[in-house]
């Protein structure tokens, strides 16, 4: 038998009671030196590599770590901070570090020219993980900072750890990053690889000098479609970061490699880290092809999701790679664990049914050691494994066998409205609807609305938490919200809206809200998962069939409508959002669940028709980052998406009218899917594109109604009615006005009162002058 070793590629950071967000809070309240913070980090590092090693892991992952974010680690390690904060030199590390992480506040007005705003973030490749994105131009120099990553080797050599180093692998750093400079194409990021990588070799002799035995780089765009440029920047960069001596192990996961498996089978280096989850058809092609001398390091537990592993198909799947390698084999996690929860220790109130098919980041590590046994000729352990072995096969059989996953009633129905011919349709074409709903709703021209939230004041928390901590009864918490929602719908008769919606008082977010109403859906106490910084989301898990015991939204709803003569919106999350910004089951495809999501929005939307309600929201801002990583993949995700979309919308008749939402994102290259929504109005984040957004859906001919956000939510700032008016005008010339709405950005959670009405009237005054103009 071979010697089996097992690491993973990242472990997650934030803390197992979110230690590092609550540090990094009170150390940006000014309430925690800098030491203190260090000390709490360092101290993480060492708990998370205890843990590793007490699951038997060979090395410990060390590089993993950040105070805010990996990528702007890698920015101050490649000392390429961007020129526009006016860094003097004077600053800290760590205060330029959150500089570029929270935005530099004292260039805000200074008006010295320079741009303290923070950088971008933007999401890291299909995960909800945001990233810093690096900003390069033509001048970006490197130098190299490796004294902190350094001291990190020393601090797991100290406590006795063997060490594997992560980095990102250098053309995924500049892949990532963005040119400041509009002009010239994106491979002028490429030209800048010659000037970094003499300091990753440089970085990389440090490294083992200092006495880590492995070095990780992280090349995840293998698996995306490369342009050639950068597929053959590949081999010349790893011959020369070969030189160094150090042993790498090339890391790439999310994404099959397909036409880059060869690529990544022969680069120089020491060995391959493959994602057997994501790409587990190419499993067999990377152990035929990956030379025989080559570690190939197999990520065969899902690193992505929180299901406990089918140990016994793991190993199904590891013998014949393990008979066709001569070299050594590794187990590891698909990717990083940064992306699911620490412990299910953290979840004493989950109940032993459900907890027993899940596995956190730890229990993730305790698979790693069970196969790891499993596949060594130590005799004396085996018999614990067996055990092991034992108790997952019967978790996997109690849940493939589970009635609270499976029920039959639920797969017929969403089986008969996937194949009915007229389910994801609406009764009549947009222009018959269209009459109909004017008929009905007797709107102005540029109608105005929101987007559906309003300020969610410090009193609404308190009430929500009050009620949810059993200190105010359920009648009195139905009265504080109802208050809510009348003072909403007051402020907004008062300001003179068309469209008005009731606030969301109620929702202390857009998934869960649903989520914790619909039968499949399971919540944990502590299940969080980092998205930037110091936030986290706890993502709620769909363990089962999914649908709606009783309507959800319906009693808040007819309770606004009863208070106002002016039609108010109905408020849904749409089934693509709640799939996206959850943990799924991975023992059916996506669009299954997805479907089974429409169908319950489909019970709501009914409802809400039947009480009344005119108008329904169905919000996807989530449609989008849906897309596969492959563009091979889009149009099989997009089919299904827009028709999970459609299923929920299209059993209102004509004279409802269905909008919806999406938030800022790239929508050119998926127009034809947001038209194929067939939604009635669909309001979009467009303000800080100065409309450019818009200009897309005119040259598309975008058939339905549109509401271009014409300010941005983002911030307190209150636009002046002129500038809305700019907005609209430039929308007019493109889009025929008939077809124009006039609304926020965004839902105005975030805000408070005040600015909020201050810039509402700003906005009805800008609609009045357009109308006026018509
Ligand atoms: N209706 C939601 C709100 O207004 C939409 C939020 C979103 O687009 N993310 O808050
Ligand atoms: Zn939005």
């Amino acid at each position: 038998m071979k010697l089996i070793q097992t690491h993973i590629p990242g472990f997650p950071r934030i803390g197992a009671a979110r230690e590092l967000k609550f540090a990094l809070e009170r150390f940006w309240r000014g309430e925690l030196n800098e030491s203190a913070l260090q000390e709490t980090a360092s101290k993480l590092r060492a708990q998370h590599w205890k843990t590793q090693r007490e699951h038997g892991l060979d090395f410990v992952t060390v590089g993993d770590f950040a105070l805010y974010d990996h990528v702007a680690n890698h920015i101050q390690l490649f000392g390429c901070e961007p020129a526009r904060f006016g860094f003097d030199g004077t600053e800290s590390p760590l205060a330029r570090y959150f500089a570029m992480a929270r935005g530099d506040g004292a260039h805000e007005t200074c008006g010295c020219g320079q741009n303290g705003a923070a950088l971008e973030m933007t999401k890291w490749f299909d995960t909800n993980y945001h990233y810093l994105v690096p900003e390069f131009s033509g001048a970006t120099e490197f130098s190299l900072h490796s004294e902190p990553l350094l001291a990190q080797v020393a601090e797991a050599r100290a406590a006795g750890h063997p060490v594997k180093v992560v980095l990102l692998g250098p053309l995924t750093f500049l892949w990532l990053g963005k040119e400041r400079a509009a002009a010239g194409a994106a491979d002028a990021r490429l030209e800048l690889l010659e000037r970094l990588l003499p300091l990753y070799s440089k970085l990389l002799v440090q490294l083992r000098a200092a006495g880590a035995e492995w070095v990780q780089l992280d090349e995840p765009i293998l698996g995306l479609d490369l342009p050639n440029a950068w597929r053959n920047a590949f081999e010349p960069a790893y011959w020369l970061l070969n030189q160094s001596g150090a042993q790498l192990l090339l890391a790439t996961y999310f994404s099959p490699l397909e036409e880059n498996v060869s690529l990544a089978c022969r680069l120089p280096v020491a060995g391959l880290h493959v994602d057997a989850v994501r790409a587990a058809s190419e499993l067999t092609s990377v152990a035929d092809w990956l030379p025989a001398h080559k570690v190939l390091s197999v990520g065969i537990i899902d690193g992505r999701n929180i299901w406990r592993s089918d140990l016994d198909a793991a190993l199904a799947a590891l013998m014949p790679v393990l008979a066709k390698r001569s070299g050594p084999v590794w187990l590891s996690t698909s990717c990083s664990l940064l992306h699911v929860p620490y412990s299910l220790a953290a979840e004493p109130a989950l109940d032993e049914g459900l907890r027993s098919w899940l596995a956190f980041a730890e229990e993730k590590l305790g698979e790693l050691a069970l196969l790891k046994t499993a596949l060594s000729a130590d005799e004396r352990v085996s018999g614990q494994a067996a055990r092991g072995f034992a108790a997952a096969r019967s978790a996997l059989a109690s849940r493939r066998a589970s009635p609270r996953v499976h029920n039959a009633a639920i797969q017929a129905r969403v089986a008969a409205l996937d194949g009915a011919v007229q389910a994801d349709r609406r009764a009549s074409p947009f222009a018959e609807r269209q009459r109909q709903q004017q008929a009905r709703l007797k709107l102005p021209a540029f109608p105005t609305t929101t987007i559906g939230s309003f300020p969610q004041t410090a009193q609404i928390r308190a009430a929500r938490a009050a009620f949810k901590r059993g200190e105010l009864d359920a009648p009195a918490y139905q009265q504080a919200m109802r208050a809510e929602i009348e003072h909403a719908i007051r402020q907004q008769e008062e300001l003179g809206l068309d469209v008005l919606v009731h606030g969301e008082a109620e929702r202390n977010d857009m998934v869960e809200y649903f989520g914790e109403q619909l039968d499949g859906f399971a919540f944990t106490a502590n299940g969080w998962v980092q998205s930037y910084g110091s936030r986290c989301v706890k993502p709620p898990i769909i363990y089962g069939d999914v649908q709606r015991p009783q309507a959800m939204t319906v009693g808040w709803a007819e309770y606004a409508q009863g208070l106002t003569g002016k039609p108010v919106k109905g408020m849904l999350t749409g089934p693509v959002t709640i799939l996206q910004w959850s943990f799924v089951r991975d023992d059916q495809p996506r669009a299954d669940t997805a479907l089974q999501i429409a169908a319950a929005i489909r019970d709501e939307v009914r409802d809400l028709e039947q009480a009344g309600i005119a108008v329904i929201q169905i919000d996807e801002p989530a449609l989008r980052e849906g897309l596969p990583l492959r563009r091979s993949r889009w149009d099989a995700y997009l089919a299904w998406a827009t028709k999970a979309f459609r299923i929920s919308a299209a059993v209102a008749g004509d004279a409802t009218q269905i909008h919806t939402h999406m938030c800022y994102a790239e929508f050119n290259d998926i127009l034809p899917a947001i038209a194929a929504l067939d939604a009635d109005v669909i309001t979009i984040e467009s303000s800080r594109s100065a409309m450019e957004l818009l200009g897309g859906f005119a040259s598309f001919r975008y058939p339905n109604e549109i509401g271009p956000g014409v300010y941005d939510i983002h911030s307190p700032r209150v636009p002046g009615s002129d500038e809305m008016v700019e907005l609209l005008r430039k929308a007019a010339k493109v889009v025929p006005p008939a077809q124009l709405w006039v609304n926020p950005d965004c839902g105005l959670k975030t805000r408070a009162w005040p600015e909020t009405t201050a810039a509402l009237q700003n906005m009805i005054s800008a609609a009045r002058q357009l109308r006026k103009e018509l």
